[in-house]
């Protein structure tokens, strides 16, 4: 993957123009939804504001020239006027030490002379200490440096940092946008492409991890289980079982995933049945006929249920019996009736 994303271009001209300008803000905040590519535009802020020919050519702006020495090193992994702070392994958040010692590393004279470049990501993760050293880093910033941070939850950063960050908001990206893209990545033709962008919801980076995932195939597999279940037929408790075995590396977060996006499909057809703007496009009749039979109030319920199950896998409790307690919920929110035993 190189060169700028094409659903960027807006995103650019506003850094771009402040960058000629010479007006660049010392903090950004790079806000938007899981899969609009915000890590590709941080690297690629980075290394321009690195790179020692697009500095020298500044009039012109525009790209890092990916060929000066300091462009070679960031590609190498190993600029020393940058750096990234994420999550350490075995971590939740991003821990004040991690802060502490960035500023530090802030006060140091840049090697190069263009300044230092950090990039927090995910923003969002930083505990509450290490919130409040960054905001005392954002308050008395160091001339040169430049710090970006990456959020697709930025309502959960302190509004005190938010406000000395420049926002850039990334929104979702059009098929028109996107479409080409895809293709030259790999995807096999137009209605594809328009799927994939309909199931991401617009992430192009997303859309094509549900393509290389397999993920389509897990999809299809939960919602022949749910129609199962919905017919009334088939045990929740074995399902939940066949289920949890099948993604070995992702465990049942996909799973979550595509249910609730369903759900949310199903919700949407109830709502306005003739108008139907739904993710998962090509279920669309599928979706339909469950939608017949299974009240608004029940669905409101599995959404959160199916909430609380995402949360239940992040603290490590049993998945399968996750997915009981929601496929057990699924299958007696439908109102048809059980076939009989006879007897
Ligand atoms: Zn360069």
């Amino acid at each position: 993957m190189s060169g700028r994303l094409p659903w960027h271009q807006a995103q650019w001209r506003i850094v771009d123009d402040a960058l000629r300008q010479g007006r660049a803000a010392h903090a950004l905040l790079l806000a938007g939804p899981v899969g609009i590519g915000k890590q590709v535009f941080a690297q690629q802020l980075a290394q321009r504001l690195l790179c020692q020919q697009a500095a020298a050519d500044v009039a012109t702006g525009g790209e890092a020239c990916g060929q000066c020495r300091t462009c070679l090193l960031f590609q190498a992994g190993a600029h020393p006027d940058y750096r990234f702070v994420g999550i350490a392994e075995d971590k939740k958040s991003i821990a004040v030490d991690q802060v502490r010692e960035l500023g530090r590393y802030l006060t140091l004279t840049p090697q190069y002379g263009l300044g230092k470049v950090v990039i927090i990501d995910p923003a969002d993760a930083m505990n509450v200490n290490a919130a409040n050293s960054l905001l005392k880093t954002l308050e008395e910033p160091v001339a040169g440096v430049t710090i970006v941070l990456l959020s697709h939850r930025p309502a959960q950063l302190p509004a005190t940092i938010r406000s000395r960050c420049q926002l850039i908001r990334f929104n979702a990206a059009t098929a028109e946008q996107a479409g080409p893209w895809l293709l030259a990545e790999g995807v096999k033709d137009a209605a594809e492409a328009a799927l994939l962008m309909s199931l991401s919801a617009g992430a192009p980076l997303k859309a094509l991890a549900i393509k290389s995932d397999n993920s389509l195939q897990l999809r299809d597999t939960l919602w022949q289980t749910l129609e199962t279940l919905a017919e009334g037929r088939g045990d929740a408790v074995a399902a939940a079982h066949q289920l949890a075995g099948l993604d070995k590396t992702g465990g049942i977060l996909p799973l979550l995933d595509w249910f609730s996006s369903g759900l949310l499909d199903i919700l949407k057809l109830k709502a306005a049945p003739q108008m139907p703007f739904i993710a998962n496009e090509d279920l669309l009749e599928r979706l339909h006929k469950l939608a017949l039979g299974i009240p608004v109030q029940r669905l409101l319920s599995l959404q959160d249920a199916v909430r609380k199950a995402a949360g239940s896998v992040e603290r490590n409790l049993n998945p399968q019996l996750i997915l009981e307690d929601v496929l057990i919920q699924w299958q007696n929110s439908f109102v048809v009736p059980r076939p009989r035993q006879s007897a």
